[in-house]
């Protein structure tokens, strides 16, 4: 009799913890949404596809170089992910128009923009920079990323609400040595965030930022793999090693969430706890 008692209690309390499990599964869930994620063929565009595809969205990938799409959408299919994907470069008009189509062609809806493309064409002193190296900063790092979010708003509107993620940087809030035309076009992402917030909030859209620190890609290369320039950064970080791009990954899934159903024009910095602002 006793142990019939005690085992209905177990049957309860599993019964229970299981429709607790159920309510956070479907919080973080994002299946049956549909995610663009720009230059997403390597480093932390292609972290940030895994980790939304990882919890169920259908994610659009592209880069300029078909040979990279081709390879990063075989690597998301052997990772189960539903994936679609297409070159385009986002400096370029007709490549945005041809992406947002070709997604609504294919996917149907446009849920989530992830505008993750920077370049960096110039290394030295500010003064020293041309009026082609900003023409080309500020067409892809930042007039492209407002661009793709007018193109695809109208489209998260019709699903009744959607996320929007710019993609800035650690020199947004400080500007990096030798990188003074990509620091300020990351410093304008930041107020492209909170620009873009009170507007596109009237149609359900969160608009927000993430500020990576020193990530372990490609783009990075040149100061992750010098080992004088490694150890000076550590001096400011407080997890002392340079971050990995699933750490960013991880942080754009949750910004996308119904977790951070209340966050709105923010940025996140994602640094390793560098001290780049108060
Ligand atoms: P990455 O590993 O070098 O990857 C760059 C990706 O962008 C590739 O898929 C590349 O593919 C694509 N790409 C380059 N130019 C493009 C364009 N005009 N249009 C479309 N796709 C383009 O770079 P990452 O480090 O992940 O950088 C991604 C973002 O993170 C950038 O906004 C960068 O500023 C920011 N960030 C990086 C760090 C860091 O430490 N890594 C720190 C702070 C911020 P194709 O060559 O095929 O085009």
């Amino acid at each position: 009799m006793h142990c019939r008692v005690m085992l209905r209690s177990v049957f309860r309390c599993l019964r229970t913890n299981l429709v607790a499990g159920q309510r956070n599964m479907s919080q973080s869930s994002l299946s049956g949404k549909v995610a663009i994620v720009t230059a997403s063929t390597d480093g932390i565009g292609l972290a940030a596809a895994q980790a939304l595809g990882k919890r169920g969205a259908h994610v659009v990938v592209s880069s300029r170089r078909q040979a990279n799409v081709d390879k990063a959408v075989a690597l998301l299919q052997s990772q189960s992910i539903q994936v679609t994907g297409t070159t385009c470069n986002v400096g370029k008009g007709e490549d945005r128009e041809q992406l947002v189509q070709m997604t609504l062609d294919q996917c149907g809806a446009i849920d989530i923009l992830v505008s993750n493309a920077a370049v960096n064409p110039f290394f030295g002193n500010i003064m020293d920079s041309t009026e082609e190296v900003w023409d080309k900063i500020l067409d892809v790092n930042v007039k492209s990323a407002f661009l793709m979010t007018k193109l695809v708003a109208p489209h998260m509107e019709k699903r009744g609400g959607g996320n929007v993620i710019f993609v800035s940087s650690v020199a947004g809030y400080q500007p990096m040595q030798a990188l003074g035309p990509y620091s300020v076009s990351k410093t304008a992402l930041l107020g492209l965030t909170r620009a873009l917030a009170p507007e596109l909030a009237q149609s359900n859209i969160r608009v927000n930022c993430v500020a990576p620190g020193i990530i372990k890609t490609r783009f990075s290369s040149a100061l992750w793999q010098n080992e004088g320039i490694v150890d000076e950064f550590k001096k400011q970080l407080c997890i002392k090693r340079v971050g990995e791009p699933e750490e960013i990954g991880s942080v754009i899934a949750f910004l996308c969430s119904k977790e951070a159903s209340y966050i709105t024009g923010e940025t996140i910095t994602v640094t390793g706890g560098m001290n780049c602002r108060l």
